[in-house]
């Protein structure tokens, strides 16, 4: 469902993304991980096709993303980490946006089971506004799905999100893998999120140390039998001489 082959992002003479490749098949829940600065956003927006990269090439459910960005970008959803609301729209009114946007046919029905699902029912009517961070991270997500995304990209959604809304947040994204959609998240609340993935990427430094499941990276950084923490082997996985698995 995403495929990633030799992506590269500079930003001036900065390079943020060197030469990373990875797919990610429908079904999966990968964890996208790494230390501050390692290329987590950069990776995931040139997924989104909102920053083009300078190297390499993304295709999500089939379409280049350089080539054919709109084909793209209709099947895909980048969360990003602050949700961009507008103040003064309510919520509903940020569905109906989201569904004009994507062309979402009967999208009342398919908005008022997303803010059933999302628990966000009783504040349909709410401007921006008045939600709270947690509401807002919602309100985003919740226009994220409106048009059924194949590729589901989130940057760091648990920020704000209290733990049933953590718990809500998981229970969409496993719903919509299970249904065969491609979901990564970034995010350096691991413990909090070795539950859910299915596999992790961990970058450093814009170079991908490795891809894998949790099994694959204990067996990576741990000692056979060793009982550490993820949090531990991703410590001794970004700080030790990682080898570039790319
Ligand atoms: P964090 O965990 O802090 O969110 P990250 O892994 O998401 O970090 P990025 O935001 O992708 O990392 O940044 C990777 C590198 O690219 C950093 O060195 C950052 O300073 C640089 N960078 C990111 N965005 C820009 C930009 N718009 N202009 C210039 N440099 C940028």
């Amino acid at each position: 469902m995403i495929e990633v082959q030799q992506l590269s992002k500079t930003y001036g003479d900065r390079v943020a993304v060197r030469g990373v490749s990875f797919a990610v098949e429908g079904g999966e829940i990968v964890g996208l991980v790494g230390p501050n600065g390692a290329g987590k956003t950069t990776t995931l927006r040139a997924l989104a096709g909102i920053h083009p990269p300078t190297g390499g090439s993304v295709r999500v459910a089939g379409h280049d993303v350089a080539r054919e960005p709109v084909a793209a970008k209709r099947r895909l959803a980048l969360i990003p980490d602050e949700p961009h609301l507008f103040g003064s729209l309510t919520v509903w009114e940020h569905l109906e946006f989201a569904a004009r946007v994507y062309g979402v046919d009967g999208w009342q029905a398919r908005a008022a089971a997303l803010l059933d699902e999302l628990e966000l029912t009783e504040r349909r009517d709410s401007m921006a506004d008045e939600l709270s961070r947690g509401m807002r991270q919602k309100v985003a997500v919740a226009c994220g799905l409106l048009h059924d995304p194949a590729v589901l990209l989130f940057d760091e959604p648990l920020t704000g999100l209290d733990p049933r809304g953590i718990r809500t947040l998981y229970a969409a994204m496993r719903r919509r893998a299970e249904a065969g959609a491609a979901v990564v998240l970034s995010s350096h609340l691991l413990g909090q999120i070795e539950g859910l993935c299915t596999s992790f990427l961990i970058l450093r430094r814009g170079q991908l140390l490795f891809r894998g499941t949790t099994d694959e990276l204990r067996g990576r950084f741990a000692a056979p039998g060793e009982a550490a923490s993820l949090e531990e082997i991703f410590f001794r996985a970004t700080e030790g001489d990682g080898v570039v698995a790319t």
